[in-house]
C-alpha cells in the first residue's frame, strides 16, 4: 500500500470509529486531575495501551508513562506526547466538586487523540509500512497546579522541576527520542511561531514592626518597600524590546497581618516571561535590582527566590509544514494559520530546546481557555480530526525508510540535554539584599 492509500484508509477507519473515540474523550473530560495527581487518567491510559499489547513504563515523573512500539526496522524514535493534567476552574461544567480541577485547557482531547493514534498505528497492517519506533508518552503537570503540593514534592526530593516534561527530560525519558510532537485544543487550526518561557519569582521584603499609630517612626514598612519595588518594576517596561514579548505579572500572597502594626514582612509572587532565555535573564535581573533598591531605600532587607519555569518554544518550520499539509487534507474548508506568537508558556518549549518538536493547535473548542467557557463545541473536529493529524503526521514521518522523520530529527536544536539542565539550574537562585 502506498503512503497516500495508507493515509486515506486511516481517515476512513477513524471516521468509522468516531463514536468510540468521542466517548473516550468525553470520559477523560469527566476525570480531571491536578499536577502529579493524575492517577486515574494515567490508569485509564495504561489499561488502553496494555490492551493494545504494548508494554508501559509507569511512574515516570511520578504519574507519567511511556509505551514503545518498535517496527523492527531502523529509523528514528518519534515521541507522540499527550498531557495528563487539568487545572483549577471551580465553575467549569465538568469540574471535580472535591478538587475543583477541570479540563479547561482541553488536555483531555489531545491526550485522547494520542491514545487513539496508538490504537491505529500499532495495528500490524499499519506498523509494517513504517520504520523506527513510536513512543507514546503521557506527560504530567503542564499547568503546575497546585503549587504548594509540587513544592513539597521538590523538597522531598521526588522532583527536580515543576513541569512534567522538564522532569521527564531530567529522568532521561527523552534521551532516545529523536523528535517529538503533541497537539493542543483550541478554536482554530494553527501552528505557533513561538511561546514565551518564564521564571517564577518570590520577592520577600523584610522590615521592622512597630505600633502603626503610636510610633511608626520606629518601624520599617515592608508594604512601602514592596510598592516602591513594584513601581520601579513597572518603570522598567519601556526598556523591553517588542520582539522579546516580555510580560511581568503577579499577586500578593502576604501583605501584612494587622491594621495597627507596621508590617515587617510582605511577599510578592510574580512571573517574568519572555521569548528567549537571554531576554528572560535580562528582565529577571532588572526585577532583582528593583528589589535590592527597595532594601537600600528603606534600610530593610529583601530577598529574591528564583525558580525557573519553562523554556520558550522554538518552532521547526519543516515540521510545521508537514503538519499543515495533513490538516489541509483532513479539514480543507477550515482556515489554517502559521506564525501566531503565543505570549503564554508551555513545557513543550523545554522539549523543543533539545529535540525537533511540533506543538500544533486543533479546532473544535469554543470559549476562552482556562475559563468555565472552554468546551468542545464541534466534537468531530475536537476528538476525531485530532487523531487523524497525529496518525497522518506519523505516516509521513516514518513511512518506508522514515526518510522525512530522519531529516526532521537531524535539524539543529538550541541546546543539548546537558546544556538544558545546566541552564535550568543556573536560572534558579536565591539572592539576599540588605541596606549595605
Ligand atoms: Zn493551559
Ligand atoms: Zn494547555
Amino acid at each position: 500500500m502506498d503512503k497516500s492509500e495508507l493515509k486515506s484508509l486511516a481517515c476512513q477507519l477513524l471516521d468509522r470509529d468516531q463514536v468510540k473515540i468521542i466517548a473516550s474523550g468525553e470520559k477523560l473530560l469527566r476525570m480531571p486531575e491536578l499536577s502529579y495527581k493524575e492517577n486515574r487518567t494515567a490508569g485509564f491510559a495504561v489499561e488502553h495501551l496494555e490492551g493494545l499489547g504494548l508494554k508501559v513504563k509507569k511512574g515516570l515523573a511520578i504519574t507519567g508513562f511511556r509505551a514503545d512500539a518498535a517496527t523492527g526496522r531502523p529509523g528514528p524514535t518519534l515521541g507522540i506526547l499527550g498531557e495528563l493534567d487539568g487545572l483549577i476552574v471551580p465553575n467549569h461544567a465538568f469540574a471535580d466538586p472535591a478538587t475543583h480541577a477541570a479540563h479547561a485547557c482541553g488536555h483531555h482531547a489531545a491526550f485522547n487523540a494520542m491514545l487513539h493514534a496508538a490504537a491505529y498505528l500499532t495495528a500490524p497492517e499499519v506498523l509494517q509500512h513504517l520504520s523506527g519506533t513510536l513512543a507514546f508518552v503521557g506527560t504530567p503537570s503542564e499547568e503546575c497546579q497546585d503549587q504548594p503540593y509540587i513544592a513539597s514534592l521538590v523538597r522531598q526530593g521526588k522532583l527536580e522541576f515543576f513541569g512534567g516534561k522538564s522532569q521527564m527530560i531530567a529522568e532521561g525519558v527523552f534521551d532516545d527520542i529523536d523528535l517529538a510532537m503533541m497537539l493542543h485544543a483550541g478554536s482554530a487550526n494553527f501552528t505557533p511561531s513561538g511561546f514565551n518561557g518564564f521564571v517564577m519569582k518570590r520577592l520577600i521584603f523584610k522590615g521592622r514592626s512597630a505600633h502603626a499609630g503610636a510610633c511608626p517612626e520606629r518601624g520599617i514598612n515592608a508594604i512601602s518597600m514592596m510598592r516602591c519595588a513594584m513601581a520601579m518594576i513597572d518603570a522598567q517596561r519601556d526598556t523591553f524590546r517588542d520582539e522579546d514579548h516580555v510580560r511581568i505579572h503577579g499577586y500578593i500572597p502576604e501583605g501584612g497581618e494587622a491594621v495597627n502594626v507596621v508590617p515587617d514582612n510582605t511577599v510578592f509572587t510574580l512571573q517574568v516571561r519572555a521569548g528567549s532565555p537571554e531576554a528572560i535573564e535580562d528582565a529577571s535581573a532588572k526585577v532583582d535590582r528593583c528589589v535590592r533598591a527597595a532594601a537600600i531605600a528603606f534600610g530593610g532587607e529583601s530577598e529574591v527566590q528564583n525558580i525557573f519555569g519553562f523554556m520558550p518554544l522554538v518552532p521547526y518550520s519543516d515540521f510545521d509544514a508537514l503538519h499543515e499539509e495533513n490538516v489541509r487534507l483532513v479539514a480543507p474548508d477550515a482556515p489554517f494559520t502559521r506564525g501566531i506568537y503565543r505570549p503564554s508558556s508551555t513545557d513543550m518549549g523545554d522539549v523543543s530546546m533539545i529535540r525537533p518538536s511540533l506543538h500544533a493547535y486543533f479546532r473544535g473548542f469554543e470559549g476562552s481557555a482556562h475559563t468555565d467557557t472552554f468546551l468542545a463545541a464541534d466534537k468531530k473536529a475536537a476528538y476525531v480530526d485530532s487523531v487523524k493529524y497525529l496518525v497522518l503526521n506519523t505516516i509521513d514521518l516514518l513511512y518506508g525508510d522514515a526518510e522525512k522523520g530522519l531529516r526532521i530529527a537531524s535539524l539543529p536544536t538550541p541546546m543539548s540535554k546537558q546544556e538544558y539542565i545546566k541552564a535550568m539550574h543556573s536560572f534558579s537562585s536565591v539572592k539576599k539584599f540588605s541596606n549595605q
